[in-house]
C-alpha cells in the first residue's frame, strides 16, 4: 500500500485493518465528530504512518469535525496537524519530519486517559467488560479468544491480548502464508507497533 492510494476518503474503509486503539479512536470520532487533543495526536501520527499526506490528513479532520466552522478549524486544529507532520514549529531536528507515530510501548506507558478522552490502548484503559463489548462490536466473536483476552488483561498482558486478537481475526490468512511459505517467520513476529498491525492486516487480507 503506498501513500498515493490513501486519501481522506479511504480511512473509513481501511479502519477494518486498524488495531483496537485506533479503531476506538475512529469510532469515537465518527460518533462525536470530535476528538480531544491527545486522541487527535495519537490518531494523526498513526494516519501519517499509514502514508496519508499532510494535505489529505487536514481534509480528513476538517470533514470529520462536522460541527465546527471553517474559521474555528483553521484557528484551533489545523496548526496541530501541520505540527505533527513537521510542516510548522518544532526544533530544527523535527522540522520537515514532525513526530514519529507512537509505538505500543509508548501508548501503553503514557498517563491513563481522563473523562472524555479516548487515547491509549483499550486493552489497558477499558474495564474488562467494556473491552469485551468493544471487541465484539468490531467483529471478534470467538468465545475462547474473548475468554483468553480477559485473562491476559487481568495479568496486565495487554499486548499479548492484542496479538491474540490479531491471530484469531487473521487465522486463515496466516495459515495460508505459512503453508505456502510466502512469509518469513520475522514477518509474523509479535506486533509491537499499531502501524505494523495495520500493514500486516492489510497485506494479509489483500
Ligand atoms: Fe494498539 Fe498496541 Fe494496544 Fe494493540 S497493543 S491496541 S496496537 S497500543
Amino acid at each position: 500500500i503506498s501513500g498515493a492510494t490513501i486519501t481522506a476518503g479511504s480511512i473509513d474503509m481501511l479502519s477494518q485493518h486498524f488495531p483496537l486503539c485506533m479503531q476506538n479512536l475512529h469510532r469515537e470520532l465518527r460518533k462525536n465528530s470530535h476528538l480531544k487533543h491527545f486522541s487527535r495526536l495519537q490518531y494523526t501520527l498513526f494516519l501519517k504512518g499509514l502514508g496519508l499526506s499532510l494535505e489529505e490528513c487536514i481534509i480528513f479532520w476538517r470533514k470529520s469535525f462536522k460541527l465546527i466552522t471553517d474559521e474555528k478549524f483553521q484557528k484551533e486544529y489545523r496548526y496541530n496537524i501541520r505540527h505533527a507532520y513537521g510542516d510548522v514549529g518544532g526544533d530544527a531536528n523535527r522540522r520537515g519530519r514532525g513526530y514519529t507515530p507512537y509505538s505500543c510501548q509508548k501508548i501503553l506507558t503514557e498517563a491513563l486517559p481522563g473523562a472524555g478522552q479516548s487515547h491509549g490502548c483499550p486493552y489497558r484503559t477499558f474495564s474488562p467488560d467494556n473491552l469485551i463489548s468493544l471487541l465484539q462490536a468490531t467483529g471478534v466473536s470467538d468465545r475462547e479468544v474473548l475468554k483468553n483476552v480477559r485473562e491476559d488483561v487481568g495479568k496486565q498482558r495487554y499486548h499479548i491480548a492484542c496479538n491474540r486478537v490479531f491471530e484469531s481475526t487473521h487465522k486463515n490468512e496466516i495459515r495460508k502464508v505459512k503453508d505456502q511459505s510466502l512469509w518469513s517467520a520475522s514477518e509474523l513476529d509479535t506486533i509491537l507497533h499499531p502501524n505494523t498491525y495495520f500493514k500486516r492486516s492489510f497485506l494479509l487480507k489483500n
